[in-house]
C-alpha cells in the first residue's frame, strides 16, 4: 500500500497528516526538530472560519480547539507614536477570529496522530526524482528513503521546493525583533494597559511596536523595523530599538525597554505573489514552502491548515495507489492552491506597505475601516 510522505511537521504538514490518518491513508512525516518540544513555536494566531477552523473541522479537532481559545483575545487596539487611541475593537465574544497559542494548536495536531507518524530529528539533505513520479530522499543522518507521493510542507527554506521552482525567498526590507514581558499586569502596568487584552499596534515612520496579550499575563512583542539585516547583528539589540524608538511614548517604548526575554532578530522574507509552477509527477508543496508571505494579513498559518486539508481530501478522493490518479490529485490542489494564495499575499503585500508607509496608525485604521 502507497503512503504519502510528507516534509515538515509545522500547521500545514500535520493538518495534512491528521486528514490522511482519519480517512485511513497511510502517511509519514519527517522533520527536522529532534522532537516536539525541541523550539519554542510562540505567538498567537487568529484562526480564520474559512480556511483555519474549516480545516480544523475536517481534522475532527474543532471543539478541542475551541477549549483552548483565550477568552477576550479578538480585542484591538491601534495608536499613534505618542500612545493616542486612535481605534479599538472588543472582542464580541461571537468567537469568529478566535485567538489560541501556536504551541496549543500544535500539540493538539500532533496528539490526533498515531503514534510513530511524526519522525523526529530527520533533517532533509537532498532529493532526486527517480522514476514515474518516485523520490528519492536524502537525510543528514544518511538515510535514504523512496517516496511515491511527496509533500512539501517544510516551510520557507524548503528542502523540496528546487523540484519543482526556482523562487527562492526575497527579504522584504522589514525585521521583526520578537521577545516577552511577564506577570504584565503586577511588573509592567503601562505597557499592560497599552496593549489592552488582544492585539496592539503603533506604527509611525516606516516602523513600529506590535504586541499581544498571551494567556498567563504575558504580552509577546513584535518591534518591527525598516532596516538591513546585518543592523541587527549587534550585540546591544535593546539600545539600537530603543534608539530607533527614541521620542515613542514611555508605555510603547517599555515594551522593549522592560523585556523579560531576549529579544530575537526575525527577517521577513516573501516568496513572489503568485508564485507557480509546472506540474511534475508525485510532488507537491503546502503552505510556506509554496507561498512565504508576510504576516500582514494573518493568513500564513490558516492557508497552510487549509492547504493541507484540502489536499489530503483531494488525495482520498482520487486515491493514491495509481500515478495517474495522484496526478489528478495534485493538479487539483495545486489548482486551488495557488490563486487562493495570490489573493492573500497580494493582500499582505499591500498591507505591508501601508504599515510601514508615510500613513503609519492612520493608513492602518483607513484599511480597517474599508474592512469593517
Ligand atoms: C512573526 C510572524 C507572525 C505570524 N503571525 C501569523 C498569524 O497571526 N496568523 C497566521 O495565519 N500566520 C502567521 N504567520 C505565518 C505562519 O507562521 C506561517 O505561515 C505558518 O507557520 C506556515 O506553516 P507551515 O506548516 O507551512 O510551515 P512551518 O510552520 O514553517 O513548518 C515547517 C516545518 O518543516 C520543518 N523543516 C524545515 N526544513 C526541513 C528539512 N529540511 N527537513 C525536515 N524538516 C524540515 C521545520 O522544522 C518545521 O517544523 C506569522 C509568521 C511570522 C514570521
Amino acid at each position: 500500500m502507497s503512503t504519502v510522505t510528507v516534509i515538515g511537521a509545522g500547521l500545514g504538514g500535520l493538518t495534512l497528516a491528521r486528514v490522511l490518518q482519519r480517512q485511513g491513508v497511510g502517511v509519514v512525516v519527517y522533520d527536522l526538530d529532534a522532537g516536539p518540544d525541541a523550539r519554542a513555536q510562540g505567538g498567537m494566531l487568529d484562526v480564520h472560519e474559512e480556511s483555519g477552523q474549516a480545516a480544523l473541522r475536517a481534522a475532527g479537532l474543532e471543539d478541542a480547539f475551541r477549549a483552548h481559545v483565550l477568552p477576550g483575545g479578538e480585542a484591538l487596539r491601534v495608536l499613534d507614536r505618542d500612545g493616542r487611541v486612535l481605534r479599538t475593537e472588543d472582542d464580541d465574544g461571537d468567537g469568529g477570529r478566535p485567538e489560541i497559542q501556536r504551541d496549543d494548536l500544535r500539540r493538539l495536531l500532533l496528539e490526533s496522530l498515531a503514534p510513530g507518524t511524526v519522525r523526529w530529528g530527520r533533517k532533509l539533505v537532498g532529493v532526486r526524482p527517480v522514476r514515474g513520479g518516485w523520490h528519492e530522499l536524502t537525510f543528514a543522518d544518511g538515510g535514504v528513503v523512496i517516496s511515491t507521493v511527496l509533500v512539501g510542507a517544510d516551510g520557507a527554506w524548503s528542502r523540496v521546493r528546487p523540484l519543482l521552482s526556482g523562487a527562492v525567498p526575497a527579504y522584504t526590507g522589514i525585521s521583526f525583533v520578537t521577545t516577552r514581558l511577564h506577570d504584565v499586569d503586577q511588573a509592567h502596568p503601562e505597557a499592560a494597559a497599552a496593549v489592552g487584552g488582544g492585539m496592539l499596534f503603533a506604527l509611525a515612520g516606516g516602523q513600529g511596536l506590535l504586541a499581544h496579550r498571551e494567556p498567563g499575563a504575558t504580552i509577546e512583542v513584535y518591534a518591527a523595523l525598516r532596516t538591513d539585516q546585518a543592523a541587527l547583528g549587534t550585540e546591544d539589540l535593546r539600545g539600537f530599538l530603543l534608539d530607533a524608538f527614541a521620542g515613542w511614548a514611555p508605555e510603547l517604548r517599555a515594551l522593549v525597554a522592560e523585556a523579560d526575554d531576549p529579544l530575537v532578530p526575525r527577517p521577513l522574507h516573501v516568496l513572489p505573489v503568485g508564485h507557480a509552477w509546472p506540474r511534475r509527477p508525485g510532488v507537491t508543496l503546502i503552505g510556506d514552502a509554496a507561498h512565504l508571505m508576510s504576516p500582514f494579513a494573518g493568513e500564513g498559518a490558516n492557508l497552510a491548515m487549509q492547504d493541507g486539508a484540502e489536499l489530503a481530501a483531494a488525495l482520498v478522493a482520487h486515491g493514491i495507489e495509481e500515478p495517474a490518479a495522484v496526478a489528478a490529485a495534485l493538479a487539483e490542489h495545486e489548482t486551488a492552491m495557488v490563486p487562493r494564495a495570490a489573493a492573500a499575499a497580494g493582500e499582505s503585500a499591500a498591507n505591508l506597505e501601508i504599515a510601514f508607509g508615510a500613513a503609519g496608525s492612520a493608513g492602518l485604521v483607513e484599511v480597517m475601516a474599508g474592512h469593517s
